[in-house]
Formats: C-alpha cells, sequence, structure tokens
C-alpha cells in the first residue's frame, strides 16, 4: 500500500485528498480465521508539515469470519476514522510516527495497526445473534428450543443459584 507523497511535501500546508487501497492476507484473532472481503481502502486528506507528513481520513474494510454464537459465518464492515503522522526519522517528540523515505509511504502497516485496534471482541452474523443452546445445541436463530430458560447463560440460570444458596 505504497502512498506517494510528492504533492503533500512540494505543497506544504495544504489539505491534498488521497484515496488508496490494497490486498491483505487472512489472519488469526481470538482463535478465529479472518479473511478480508475485497481491498482494504483508506481514504482522505494528506498535510505537509516541514519533513512531515500528516494523514487524516477513514480506513474501510470488510471481515470474513465466523459468529461466535451460532458459528456460521459472518461478515463485518469496518470504517476506522485516523489521524497519523509519517516522519522521515524516529524522534523523541513523537514516538508513535510512522517512518518513510523519499517521496512514497507504505501505509501498510498503518493500516492494518488500526484494524486490529478496532476489531470487536467478537464478531457475530448480526446483533442480535441468539446462538446455538448451551444444553441442546440448536440453533436459535432457526426455531426457539424448550430448554432456553434453564440455558447456562439465561439470566434466570445466575438468580436461581442465588435462591438455592440461600436453602
Ligand atoms: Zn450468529
Ligand atoms: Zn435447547
Amino acid at each position: 500500500m505504497e502512498l506517494p507523497l510528492g504533492a503533500a511535501q512540494k505543497k506544504p500546508g495544504e489539505r491534498l485528498p488521497f484515496e488508496i487501497e490494497g490486498e491483505f492476507a487472512a489472519f488469526e484473532f481470538s482463535g478465529d480465521a479472518l479473511a478480508f472481503d475485497g481491498p482494504v481502502k483508506a481514504q482522505g486528506f494528506m498535510i505537509g508539515i516541514g519533513e512531515d507528513i500528516t494523514l487524516e481520513g477513514q480506513i474501510e474494510a470488510a471481515l470474513l469470519g465466523t459468529c461466535a454464537r451460532c458459528l456460521r459465518p459472518a461478515r463485518i464492515v469496518l470504517r476506522i476514522p485516523f489521524v497519523e503522522l509519517f516522519s522521515r526519522q524516529p524522534s523523541d517528540e513523537h514516538p508513535d510516527a510512522f517512518l518513510f523515505e523519499g517521496a512514497r509511504a507504505d501505509i501498510g502497516e498503518m493500516v492494518l495497526a488500526n484494524l486490529f485496534m478496532s476489531l470487536p471482541m467478537q464478531l457475530l452474523c448480526r446483533e442480535d445473534c441468539k446462538g446455538l443452546c448451551p444444553a441442546c445445541g440448536k440453533d436459535r436463530n432457526l426455531e426457539p428450543c424448550g430448554c432456553a430458560k434453564s440455558g447456562a447463560d439465561s439470566p434466570f440460570a445466575a438468580l436461581q443459584n442465588l435462591l438455592k444458596d440461600e436453602k
């Protein structure tokens, strides 16, 4: 994901639009294999400040994995706003800056770092996925099962345990 920075270097202080996309390999996260569904896109503005370049904008990526509740395929779209500094050399002043040489920056590392920070703890096929019943294993999205209320993750289970303790 090589972004040409020449324009920003020639016109410091100006907000210059950029748009770039790149392909990334599948990876493992929290025990789940995640693959990118299509290219990862980054777009926004670059601003030259002295020798440095600031990039600000949004990263957009679609990911395919497995729903943590029902184990069916899940697809999520992430849209991540970012502001990052690119410098020619490391400095104590900006320890978080990414480095570049010449008139181009490989922004792949920055894009992945932002993506990983924004990944949800678990992937869901949809926000209100009912998941598999821990007792009988049925997919509760397809049909309710009779044992739903005695499931270990039911709010009633905790209450029942509490009442048992008091006896
Ligand atoms: Zn699900
Ligand atoms: Zn059940």
